[in-house]
């Protein structure tokens, strides 16, 4: 797992480090020097005191306390009683004592004491420290706490004045009364850094909070922007650089929501211009499709035009059957048929005997009559494939595809036949008609013409010879 620091603690550990370095180092420094001076102090009471006291004692007094034996002498007890004295109005004043020093070695002359451990005359001190020996000859005192048999100590000395180096003064101070005044120098030292620590807690914590809300506003900020909300503003100013990150904030977030807008508006008009152009393409393609129907209607009123002009080119107008011209193109393309394949087929040129008189007695709408009237009957004697059309006035011609002579001539007869039999009934009249037929049959290689004119030719025989009659071209 990554271990996660919060700017708070970031904050509160490098004040932390700050105060402990600085307090530290100050604390230590007016420690140590207060400890100093303290330890200065005493040592200078120690010495001032011991001196004081050892200007009080003559030397004289003391050269015969030697042993136990000697403590009824009255410069004992006459001396015992000053130190006594002296001790009771020094409460922190825990020995007082005089020492005499024989050799390198020392004993007990005086000893203030008042229990059973008092040190007798003549008894051997023997944890001799170099400060108790310099205290023979000049005012001295230790360096540090010594302990001995009745306690730790701090203690001064001072020679008796006339005692020409062999006796001295000595004071102790109780070393847990010193320990105390130095543990009460450490406890205002530990104080004074305890509440260092407090106010850094409180500096950090205050920082901390002064620089979280505006961080924990842009963050907000930050979201709302991912979720849409462009263009709020952050309305929190600062004295720092968080200051111009919450200007620069604002005026990205302005920007964004310009953009946005501007945006917004592109897509509205790109999506009017879009539904425009669905419109006009959609009336565009309506209108198309209009002059298209229009176009197709016309063109396929042409083309009927076109047909009926066609139709009409090869049609004769009063009988409605094809035409002289339309006949001589089924002619040529029934003569190329056969000179490809040897088809054979044969011509009929019919004509009315003596039409001329049905004009004239009933009048020439009846003729009409009488003519699409034939024309029709003609039409209904015919095969499929054989073709009539109206050659000119009162004469039809008869075209018989894939047919010989003799075969033509018999289909002639028959028609010939049918007509004489059958009156025409025109205008609530009965008129009797008759035919007569001239066939002939294509030769190979003939001329259309040469053909036409073969039943031309037959036709006349057949008038001359009485009408009502078919007769057929020589083959
Ligand atoms: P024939 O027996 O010799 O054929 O005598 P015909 O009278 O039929 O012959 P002719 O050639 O002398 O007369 C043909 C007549 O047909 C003359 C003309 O008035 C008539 N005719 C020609 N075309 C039409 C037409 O379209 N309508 C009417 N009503 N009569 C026509
Ligand atoms: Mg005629
Ligand atoms: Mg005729």
């Amino acid at each position: 797992m990554k271990f996660r620091m919060s700017i708070r603690l970031k904050l509160f550990l490098s004040h932390l480090v700050v105060v402990v370095l600085v307090s530290g180092s100050i604390g230590t420094y007016f420690y140590l020097s207060a400890a100093e001076s303290l330890m200065k102090g005493l040592q200078d009471r120690l010495r001032s005191s011991a001196a004081i006291v050892s200007r009080t004692i003559d030397a004289k007094e003391l050269g015969n306390i030697r042993s136990e034996s000697d403590i009824s002498n009255p410069a004992y007890t006459a001396n015992l009683q000053k130190l006594r004295n002296f001790r009771r109005m020094n409460t922190d004043i825990a020995y007082l004592y005089v020492m005499r020093r024989i050799g390198d070695k020392v004993v007990f002359v005086i000893d203030s004491d008042e229990t059973e451990r008092q040190a007798l005359p003549g008894r051997e001190y023997e944890d001799v420290m170099p400060s108790l020996m310099q205290g023979f000859t000049g005012v001295s005192v230790d360096d540090r706490i010594y302990t001995d048999e009745w306690g730790s100590f701090l203690s001064g000395y001072a020679p008796i004045e006339n005692g020409t180096g062999e006796y001295l003064v000595g004071i102790d101070m109780r070393a847990n009364e010193v320990q105390d005044k130095f543990a009460k120098l450490r406890m205002s030292g530990l104080i004074s850094l305890t509440a260092s620590l407090i106010l850094a807690l409180i500096f950090s914590r205050f920082l901390t909070a002064r620089f979280m809300v505006p961080v924990r506003m842009l963050i907000a900020r930050c979201q709302a922007i991912a979720k849409g909300r462009l263009g709020e503003r952050i309305e929190f100013h600062t004295s720092d650089e968080l200051n111009n990150l919450i200007v620069a904030f604002n005026d990205m977030s302005e920007e964004l929501s310009v953009s946005e807008h501007r945006k917004q508006e592109a897509y509205d008009d790109l999506r009017r211009a879009r539904d425009e152009l669905e419109i006009r393409v959609q009336q565009r393609t309506k209108d198309l499709k209009e002059v298209n129907d229009m176009l197709s209607r016309e063109i396929a009123e042409r083309i009927r035009a076109e047909r009926a002009l066609e139709q009409a080119a090869m049609t004769d107008p009063l009988t409605l059957i094809l035409n002289r011209r339309a006949m001589m193109d089924h002619l040529r393309h029934e003569m190329a048929r056969n000179q490809r394949g040897s088809a054979p087929f044969v011509i009929l040129v019919a004509d009315l005997d003596h039409f001329k008189r049905v004009n004239d007695t009933e009048g020439h709408d009846v003729g009409d009559e009488v003519l699409i009237e034939t024309a029709r009957r003609l039409t209904d004697h015919i095969r499929g494939q054989d073709t009539v059309a109206r050659w000119g006035g009162e004469e039809f011609l008869i075209l018989l595809p894939d047919t010989d002579l003799e075969g033509g001539v018999v289909a002639a007869e028959k028609m010939r036949a049918r007509m004489a039999a059958e009156p025409y009934y025109v205008g609530g009249k009965e008129i009797r008609l008759t035919i007569s037929i001239g066939a002939a049959g294509f030769v190979k290689d003939q001329e259309i013409e040469a053909l036409i004119k073969a039943a031309d030719v037959a036709l006349y025989r057949a008038k001359n010879l009485g009408r009502n009659r078919v007769e057929m071209a020589p083959s």
